[in-house]
């Protein structure tokens, strides 16, 4: 398989596995984790949802390299796409709340390390043969949860950007449309011009059924272009509104390029991937969150209760940097995340919206590029847990500190 081949099969299993409502395997944990946020969120909220996907075999698909090919930076990355139909169902309690069917390209950003591909291991808490892999979800045999850090290819994030329309297959849906419409207008006029006009004295007959017949094929043509024509007008209309929804995020390439450029003058091994994942995946944590004291990473005391209905964040793929500040030991970013948010209240709502963001981290802390795993137990009462992003053991309560240098979000608000 070449490297594009490789990029777009990990695009492909992301949108299998999540169309079999499966837990998909080739992400980062930060994104891990802001799934299973999302769908506890669901869960509280009483909700189901049902993704599906189209892969057809002439959609347009591909991948492009973030980073340079010659870069000596450990972290790779690429964004991989794939055009598709994107179906979301959302019920409750068996009753359909929404049907939201439309074209749209998949964009997963992929994260790679060379050399750091997944390996055997035995889990270090009870001895089972296992691929380093198998940890990052909790040992399959004792339930030992690990803090698996550098295995690569990741997914770090992902999104979709809508499309105007579904385009395998569209100039055959067209034609066949134009001949249905144009198949029932002709003899409908014709009918019609014999009917309006009737028969004559001055011609033969077979010549005047004739002319209606002619008549009715003018008409039809006619009014087929303009049926035509009126459909064309609308795809236009879309595509402004889609290009409308779309302009407030020019520039959003230029932010990731002045965010990597800064952040490596300290550390050079900073991938803007990496912290646009962490970023997404932490912020979607916070918002879906009942117990957002209880996350190691968001120090913020704002009131988020605009977001309590909120079921599905919806990354655009693009943020926006607004500003970036070394103080006092302390890097401060300042960001606004774009959105298609999905909240579910009485009824389904959605909204695009922007929600400012400010992370934080010490100015001396290097990204690990390394690889790291260990078994995560409380202390206290020996129970094992997620410890990277909870403060506290969910079994006996007890406080844990988990080592970390890492981001944490400070502020959240919706703009
Ligand atoms: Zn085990
Ligand atoms: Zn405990």
């Amino acid at each position: 398989m070449s490297a594009e081949d490789k990029n777009v099969f990990l695009a492909d299993r992301f949108l299998m596995q999540t169309g079999q409502g499966k837990e998909p395997d080739m992400i980062t944990q930060d994104l891990r984790f802001g799934l299973e946020a999302g769908k506890k969120r669901l869960q509280r909220k009483g909700v189901a949802l049902r993704e599906a996907y189209d892969f057809a075999d002439d959609a347009v698909r591909g991948s492009v390299a973030l980073t340079p090919e010659d870069s000596p930076r450990p972290f790779h990355a690429c964004r991989a796409y794939r055009e598709t139909r994107r179906i979301r169902e959302f019920s409750r309690g068996g009753k359909r709340m929404a049907l939201w069917e439309s074209p749209a390209t998949f964009h997963a950003q992929i994260v790679d390390h060379r050399g750091r591909e997944d390996f055997a291991v035995s889990c270090p808490a009870c001895g089972s043969p296992s691929l380093a892999s198998g940890l990052e979800k909790g040992c399959a045999f004792c339930g030992t949860r690990f803090s698996v850090n550098g295995l690569y290819p990741r997914i770090a994030s992902c999104f979709f950007v809508e499309d105007v329309i579904w385009r395998p297959g569209f100039d055959q849906r067209q034609k066949k449309r134009y001949k249905i419409i144009a198949g029932v207008l002709f003899p409908a006029m014709s009918l019609l011009s014999l009917v309006m006009r009737g028969f004559g004295p001055d011609y033969p007959v077979w010549l005047q059924i004739l002319g209606h017949l002619l008549t009715g094929a003018f008409a039809a043509a006619i009014l087929t272009f303009a049926v035509y024509m009126i459909g064309a007008y609308l795809m236009i209309g879309k595509l402004f509104v889609l290009a409308g929804s779309v302009l407030p995020m020019l520039g959003t390439g230029s932010s990731r390029k002045r965010l990597g450029e800064r952040m490596r003058r300290s550390d050079p091994d900073f991938s803007v991937e990496l912290f646009e994942g962490k970023l997404v995946s932490l912020l979607g944590a916070v918002l879906y969150s009942d117990e957002r004291e209880n996350l190691s990473f968001y120090q913020g005391r704002d009131d988020l209760s605009c977001f309590d209905d909120l079921v599905c964040f919806d990354y655009r793929g693009g943020f926006k940097l607004r500003e970036m500040t070394v103080r006092e030991g302390r890097i401060r970013v300042l960001v606004s995340v774009f959105a298609d948010n999905v909240y579910a209240g009485e009824k389904i709502r959605r909204k695009k919206e922007r929600i400012l963001v400010r992370m934080e981290r010490d100015a001396g802390v290097r990204t690990d590029a390394g690889f790291s795993f260990h078994a995560v137990r409380c202390p206290s009462c020996g129970a094992s847990f997620n410890a990277v992003y909870e403060r506290n053991c969910p079994y006996c309560g007890s406080a844990y500190e988990a080592a970390r240098g890492d981001w944490v979000i400070t502020m959240i608000r919706k703009e």
